[in-house]
């Protein structure tokens, strides 16, 4: 059964190329397509669980702020997914998690997602920015990474299929999935990747009240920074990046402004 609906995905992916734009779609959406078979959607899940028990279970290495212990800055953080989120423009809302977990580390301008939904943001980061619109930017890109499957799709290049083959049979060797949890915090997405990233960060945002090109204040900063930090070298810059946001922003006709920087400077004080 499995198989057949795999087969007829595969079809309707080609045929859909084929309408749409000849010869490089086709052959892009089939890859897609053939990537996408190999990994099944379930187990973006079941590995995204996997490494998100694994990350809490290494407090040395993934120091994650207690949500018991800071109940208002997680309040404060999931309000703004889950504004993302009910803007119906991300795939699997329902079947991932989408649960997003704070790094205690001031030395690390990183974010990342793993396969599946959970969403880690280092301290870091969240005191380097300045207003919401530009945390929410980062969130819609990496809420885009794990939606699009960019993150399953570099772990395959990574791994192989030893990782699925694992899942599927669920014996997973905890070394290899302690391997996929700190790969990931350091996993360097293509540059086609990031460019859809931040497209899909603006097409997020856009129905909120915030500034849809909120990602690109943040990537403004970062640029201007004598070392490149962390979040760079994981996600690099695809070119013209900044503008290439703010134009999706205009193509969109985008009209939120908030940037609400009042209320994103009492988030910062609620961090250690
Ligand atoms: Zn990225």
């Amino acid at each position: 059964m499995k198989k057949v609906i795999i087969a007829l995905l595969t079809t309707s992916a080609v045929g859909f190329a084929v309408g749409l734009s000849g010869c490089e779609a086709l052959k892009q959406v089939g890859e897609e397509a053939q990537q996408l078979n190999l990994f099944p959607v379930s187990q973006d899940i079941e590995l995204g669980k996997q490494v998100h028990d694994q990350i809490a279970s290494d407090p040395e290495r993934f120091p994650v702020l207690s949500a018991e212990a800071y109940p208002e800055a997680y309040a404060y953080l999931r309000k703004l997914v889950d504004k993302l989120l009910s803007t119906g423009q991300v795939a699997y809302r329902d079947q991932f998690a989408w649960e997003v977990h704070i790094i205690e580390d001031d030395s690390t301008l990183n974010a990342f997602a793993t396969p599946g939904g959970y969403i880690y943001v280092y301290t870091g980061l969240i005191k380097f920015l300045n207003s919401e619109d530009e945390l929410a930017g980062v969130l819609g890109h990496e809420i885009a990474h794990a939606a699009l499957r960019h993150s399953t799709r570099q772990l395959t290049k990574l791994y192989g299929l030893e990782i699925l083959r694992q899942l599927v049979t669920g014996h997973t060797d905890p070394t290899l999935i302690e391997q996929v949890a700190l790969s990931l915090a350091v996993l360097k997405f293509s540059r086609s990747h990031e460019a859809q990233a931040d497209e899909y960060s603006v097409i997020y945002l856009c129905p909120t009240e915030y500034n849809a090109a909120g990602a690109a204040g943040f990537f403004k900063k970062m640029e201007g920074r004598a070392s490149p930090p962390e979040f760079l070298s994981t996600h690099p810059n695809p070119g013209n990046r900044v503008q290439h946001i703010q134009a999706k922003a205009q193509e969109l006709g985008c009209r939120g402004s908030s940037t609400n920087e009042q209320a994103y400077t009492r988030f910062k004080y609620m961090l250690p």
